[in-house]
């Protein structure tokens, strides 16, 4: 098994609350208990996997981001600045240059255009990066600090992060933040397969059906696990038959599950079903994905 290409694989769900961060750590630290594995948290505004492992931190760093600032001396108040930004970011008030930070994308646009320097780029945090070893298992979160919002650039530099320190991993795991818009789609478009995370209610189906179309339009073969089964209905089952999706798992509601997950435990070591569709779900995984490579 050891031998095999890194293999990266992307934990999503449709929607939040479905039990996403319970898959993702309770499979990389199943993982790691044979081989190396790399979990990263990418759903930067509320990462949580770290809350299962209790590692050793060994590298941390500022996640910044390159804003323009105001040189009120240079500004000669041409309004080109103002004209060129798409993002609204920067606008002309009387006479001020006034940046919003929160809006700006970091285009240079502005800085580049100004005719006389007056917007250099400086840089700003925007929030910080962590990054975990608990034996086999090296565990990497980035958090936004509170009112930021560049999530596609700080989920593209926590990757990179993870590539070039644990890139020969023999997995990788992006715990993807939920839902289907730009940040699922940075989060799982380098992965070589993609985990959906349901439950079987018509909330779950609805947003399962979205994340399958992203899936496929994104063309990432992916299978889907049943979290809390045994609410809500069959659908979610009978949609998955119907479209020809592989349901890697169910995962039974349980008390026990809900008490362990709640008091920071790992699932998988006291519930031996839980180990076992956690195998289940790598082997699909692996077969898939060396299925695709051949
Ligand atoms: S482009 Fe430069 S000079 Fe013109 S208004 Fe903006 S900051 Fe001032
Ligand atoms: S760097 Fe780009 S996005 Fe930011 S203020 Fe300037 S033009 Fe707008």
């Amino acid at each position: 098994m050891t031998n095999r290409k890194p293999l990266k694989i992307a934990i999503a769900s449709g929607k939040g609350g479905t039990g996403k961060t319970t898959l993702s750590t309770n499979l990389a630290a199943f993982i790691a208990d044979q081989e190396e594995v790399a979990l990263v948290d990418l759903d930067v505004e509320e990462p949580n996997s770290g809350l299962f492992f209790n590692g050793e931190l060994f590298h941390e760093e500022e996640n910044l981001k390159m804003i323009p600032k105001w040189n009120e001396s240079k500004c000669t108040l041409c309004g080109i600045c103002q004209k060129v930004c798409n993002f609204h970011a920067v606008i002309q008030l009387g006479p001020s240059i006034i940046v919003f930070p929160e809006l700006c994308h970091s285009c240079y646009a502005c800085s580049e255009l100004c005719p006389v320097d007056a917007l250099p780029m400086v840089s700003k945090k925007i929030g910080v990066l962590r990054d975990f070893k608990l034996n086999k298992l090296h565990f990497v979160e980035s958090r936004l600090d509170i009112g930021e919002e560049q999530a596609v650039s700080t989920i593209s530099k926590t990757k990179k992060y993870a590539e070039k320190n644990y890139g020969n991993a023999h997995i990788t795991l992006f715990d993807s933040p939920p839902g289907t818009s730009c940040p699922v789609m940075e989060a799982t478009k380098d992965a070589d397969f993609v985990m959906l995370v349901t439950e079987p209610t018509p909330f779950g189906l609805h947003d399962l059906s979205l994340a399958v179309e992203t899936m496929r339009a994104l063309k990432k073969p992916f299978g889907v696990v049943v979290n809390r089964d045994g609410i809500g209905n069959n659908a979610v089952v009978e949609y998955c038959e119907k479209e020809n999706i592989h349901l890697m798992a169910r995962i039974p509601n349980s008390r026990k599950i809900a008490e362990l997950y709640s008091s920071g435990k790992l699932i998988y070591r006291e519930i031996p079903a839980v180990k076992m569709a956690l195998q289940g779900i790598l082997d699909y995984c692996l077969e898939t994905v060396e299925g695709e490579r051949k």
